[in-house]
C-alpha cells in the first residue's frame, strides 16, 4: 500500500502465480541472510539520502540490490525510478518480503510520503526533479508541519513566505522536525495568506536543507534518543518553481500527505514494531510447561503463568485480527476502493495496539525491563542484557507513535466526523 499511484492492466492468476514465483526465488537468492531479522536497534536502520551509510556489507548490499530493482518504490512508474509494479505485484512482493522477514532496506519519509503527493499534485518539472533521486534513495526529506502553536492545530501555522521575484523569501521556525539535521530537504506548510480563513492562506513548499538562513537545533527525548529537532529559517530565499499545487492550496496537499503518512504509520514495518515475540518472552521470563494434551505439537509448551497466558493469547489475536484487516485493505486498493479515507482508523488502532504490545513485554520483564545505560547491581540479577535495554526503550518509543502523525484524539476525531459521519461541534456553527 505504499503509494498506490500506478495502473497497471489486471494480470491474470497464472501470470500472478509465475509474478509470485519470481519474487520468492528473486529474494530467497539476493537478500542476506542478516536481513532476515528485525532491525533490533536505530543504528541497524538504512536512511536514505546523502549521508547514507551502511553498519555492515549486508546492509549495503540489501540496499543496492533492492534499489536496483526499483523496489523502494514498488508502485512507482519506471519513469520517474519506480518499479512499475500493480497493486497486486506490490502487494505479493509485500507479502514475500514478509514471510522471508526481510527488513525494509532502506526508510525515507520522501517516498512515504512526498512522493505520492507530487504524483498526484507535481508539475511534470517537479516530478522529474524530485522523484528519481527519491527513488534511488539518495535525497532524504524531511517534514516541516509543526510549530510551537501549531500541532494538532496545524492550520494556525505562521512561518510565512512573502514572494519576491522569481523566490519566496521564507522567515519562521518549525518544532518535531524528525531527523532534519540528517536530511537534504524539507516539504514545508507556509502562510502565503495571512488575511484569508487560516486553511485557505497555506502553501506547500519544498525547501533544499542547504540553503543560506537555515538552522537546526536537536531536541533530547525521553528514550534518550534524538532525532527531533527544531528548525529556523532566517530570510531563506527558495524558487517559486518550488511550490506544489496552486498558491494558498497547500492545505489540499497536506491532508492528502497527512493520508499517506497515517498509512505509512498503520503499516509500522519491522523498524515501527517490536520485534519480540510475547509468548517467547513471556515462556523465558515467566517459566513454561507443556502444553495441554492436544496440541497440535506434542512438543509444544506454553506460558506457565495462566493470566499472563491470557493477556498475550489475547494480543496476539488482536494482533492477527489488525494484520487481516490490513491485507483486506490492500486488497481493496487493488480492486480501485480508495482505502486512504480509513488511514485513520488504522493509524489509531495500530498505535494504541502497539502500546498494548508494550505495556505487556514491560509487565513479563518486570525489574529487567528498568534498564538505561547502567547495569543492574548483582543482587537485582547482574547487567541488563541487549535485548532487556531495547524493551525499555521500545516502551518509551511506542507512547511518541500515537502523537506522531496526528494524536490518538485527533485520529478519533477524523474516525468520528469522516468515517463515522457523526455530526461535530463545527457543524453547529
Ligand atoms: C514521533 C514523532 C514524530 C514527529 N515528527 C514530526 C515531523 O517530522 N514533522 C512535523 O512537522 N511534526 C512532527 N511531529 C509533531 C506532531 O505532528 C505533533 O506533536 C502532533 O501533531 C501533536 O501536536 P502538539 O505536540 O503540538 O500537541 P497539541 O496539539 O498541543 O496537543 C496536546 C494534547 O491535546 C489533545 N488535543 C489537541 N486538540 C484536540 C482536539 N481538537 N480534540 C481532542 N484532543 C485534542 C491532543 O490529542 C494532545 O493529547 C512528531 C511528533 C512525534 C511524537
Amino acid at each position: 500500500m505504499n503509494g498506490a499511484v500506478n495502473s497497471m492492466d489486471d494480470l491474470s492468476p497464472g501470470e500472478l502465480d509465475d509474478f509470485r514465483r519470481d519474487v520468492r526465488a528473486w529474494l530467497e537468492a539476493n537478500c542476506p541472510d542478516s536481513m532476515r531479522t528485525p532491525a533490533s536497534d536505530e543504528d541497524e536502520v538504512v536512511w536514505g539520502g546523502s549521508q547514507v551509510s551502511f553498519k555492515t556489507e549486508d546492509h549495503r548490499l540489501w540496499f543496492e540490490r533492492m534499489r536496483d530493482k526499483g523496489w523502494f518504490t514498488p508502485q512507482w512508474p519506471t519513469e520517474y525510478g519506480g518499479g512499475g509494479l500493480s497493486s497486486e505485484q506490490a502487494g505479493i512482493l509485500a507479502r514475500e518480503m514478509a514471510r522471508l522477514h526481510c527488513r525494509q532496506p532502506q526508510i525515507n519519509l520522501g517516498i512515504w510520503m512526498l512522493g505520492p503527493v507530487l504524483l498526484e499534485f507535481g508539475t511534470q518539472e517537479q516530478k522529474q526533479t524530485h522523484l528519481p533521486p527519491m527513488a534511488r534513495g539518495e535525497v532524504r526529506w524531511c517534514q516541516g508541519f509543526s510549530e510551537p502553536n501549531a500541532g494538532s492545530d496545524l492550520a494556525s501555522l505562521q512561518m510565512k513566505a512573502v514572494p519576491d521575484g522569481d523566490d519566496f523569501i521564507v522567515t519562521g521556525s518549525k518544532i518535531w522536525t524528525s531527523h532534519a539535521d540528517k536530511s537534504d530537504a524539507i516539504y514545508t506548510l507556509v502562510r502565503t495568506d495571512p488575511e484569508a480563513k487560516k486553511q485557505e492562506g497555506i502553501s506547500f513548499l519544498l525547501i533544499d536543507m542547504a540553503s543560506p538562513g537555515i538552522t537546526t537545533k536537536p531536541i533530547e527525548l525521553i528514550s534518550g534518543k534524538s532525532h527531533f529537532c527544531e528548525v529556523f529559517f532566517d530570510q531563506v530565499r527558495v524558487p517559486q518553481k518550488n511550490l506544489v499545487g496552486e498558491l494558498n492550496s497547500g492545505w489540499t496537499v497536506a491532508k492528502r500527505l497527512m493520508q499517506h503518512e497515517r498509512q505509512a504509520m498503520a503499516h509500522l514495518g519491522d523498524e515501527g514494531q517490536s520485534p519480540y515475540s510475547l509468548a517467547d518472552m513471556a515462556k523465558q521470563y515467566l517459566g513454561c510447561r507443556a502444553a495441554e494434551a492436544g496440541a497440535a505439537d506434542s512438543d509444544a509448551t506454553e506460558i506457565a503463568d495462566a493470566v499472563m497466558r491470557d493477556r498475550v493469547a489475547a494480543l496476539d489475536m488482536d494482533d492477527m485480527a489488525y494484520k487481516l484487516t490490513l491485507r483486506r485493505a490492500a486488497e481493496e486498493i487493488a480492486a480501485g476502493d480508495d482505502a486512504l479515507a480509513t488511514t485513520s482508523t488504522f493509524k489509531y488502532y495500530s498505535t494504541e495496539l502497539e502500546k498494548r504490545k508494550n505495556e505487556a513485554l514491560m509487565a513479563i520483564l518486570g525489574t529487567r525491563a528498568l534498564g538505561w545505560d547502567g547495569g543492574l547491581s548483582d543482587e537485582a540479577g547482574g547487567s541488563f542484557t541487549a535485548d532487556e535495554l531495547a524493551v525499555t526503550r521500545g516502551w518509551l518509543s511506542s507512547k511518541v507513535m500515537s502523537i506522531g502523525g496526528g494524536t490518538t484524539e485527533i485520529q478519533l476525531n477524523v474516525i468520528a466526523k469522516r468515517v463515522l459521519g457523526l455530526p461535530s461541534a463545527d457543524d453547529s456553527a
